[in-house]
């Protein structure tokens, strides 16, 4: 890895406050994402993986920053940009864009294929008419579309044409990170893979450095250079991809592994061992998040939260009081 991280997340919190009903008087909050350190490097792709409702697409939106982060700090290259506004914001959103997990409602019905991939052209005032003309038609050969394309509306392109669009958006400003928020989630299996392909492609030619969502950890681990386990606004465990594919160490992980598909048919399908659903980020379970659905959990688990621990040099951290255990 490069001496210096292209993303670095230090502490980062959003907590939506929990208005009306019955908490109104109480001051509660939603603790959507909840002390996150996390950096990745230029040219890598780092994996992010959870259940529905464990906080990716808030911390998706901190990094891109359509959200306003409730603490911690974002830097980018080095360059803090937590709370920049004006032209340095402007300015980052060239260098951080978003591919939305649902290309049904990301794009605008109302507008053609070419406005749609040349909006971040025209709001950055680059180039001329002729130029962006010629740009668009550029991202549209780069992301597998046709010239003839660009004059269409979204409704006439497949939900696969469609995230290439997002993805040509994405582009247009020649980013250096792109969020991938389960950019393949709503897709159907037998074009998920032309899209992973493409997005892979494109990093290969333009050094692109990801941040790639998922809930399938079959499909981050597919992508990912490391992976990051999520779960209830916390990172539980990280490690590179094939390292945490074979040496899972935290419960959780354990168990969206033994949930996770087997692609090859022959290999009997692992024993499913997670219970329960994910508690409320409103009232998270004391100590150890996932202790109420963890086989493993004692004493401790339920009183303290573990801290983020590996061995040193090997890349490999878990928030587990009993990981050393669990592993061998
Ligand atoms: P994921 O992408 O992992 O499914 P989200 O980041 O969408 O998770 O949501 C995490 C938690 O934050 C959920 O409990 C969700 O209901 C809550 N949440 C997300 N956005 C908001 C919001 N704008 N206001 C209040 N709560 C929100
Ligand atoms: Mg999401």
């Amino acid at each position: 890895m490069s001496a210096r991280p292209l993303l670095e997340l230090e502490n980062l919190s959003k907590h939506f406050p929990v208005r009306g009903g019955a908490f109104a008087s109480r001051n509660r909050a939603v603790k959507a994402v909840d002390g996150i350190d996390l950096s990745i490097a230029p040219g890598e792709t780092l994996g992010l993986v959870g259940e529905s409702g464990c906080g990716k697409t808030t911390l998706g939106r901190l990094i891109v920053r359509l959200l306003e982060p409730s603490g911690g700090r974002i830097l980018f290259a080095g360059d803090d940009i937590t709370r920049c506004g004006g032209e340095k914001l402007r300015q980052l959103r060239r260098s951080i864009q978003i591919v939305f997990q649902d290309p049904y409602a990301s794009l605008n019905p109302r507008k053609t294929v070419a406005s749609i991939i040349g909006e971040p052209l025209v709001i950055h005032a680059m180039g001329d008419g002729g130029w962006r003309r010629r740009r668009v038609d550029e991202l549209l050969a780069l992301v597998g579309l046709r010239p003839e394309h660009r004059d269409r509306f979204p409704n006439e392109f497949s939900g696969g044409q469609r995230q290439r669009i997002g993805i040509a958006r994405a582009l247009a400003l020649e980013p250096k990170l792109i969020v991938c928020d389960e950019p393949v989630s709503a897709l159907d299996v037998s074009i998920r893979a032309q899209i992973i392909n493409l997005l892979d492609d494109l990093q290969d030619e333009f050094g692109l450095t990801y941040l790639f969502i998922s809930h399938d950890l079959a499909v981050v681990e597919h992508v990912s250079d490391r992976i990051a386990v999520m779960y209830l606004g916390r990172i539980v465990e990280l490690a590179p991809a094939e390292e945490l594919w074979d040496r899972p160490l935290h419960p959780y992980t354990q168990a969206l592994l033994a949930a996770s598909p087997i692609p090859d048919p022959a290999i009997e399908q692992r024993e499913i061992v997670i219970d329960g659903n994910v508690p409320s980020p409103i009232d998270p379970p004391a100590g150890c998040h996932f202790h109420p659905r963890c086989p493993h959990a004692t004493e401790i688990c339920r009183r303290d939260p573990a801290p983020m621990l590996g061995e040193a040099g090997s890349g490999h951290l878990v928030r587990c009081w009993h990981a050393e255990k669990i592993g061998n």
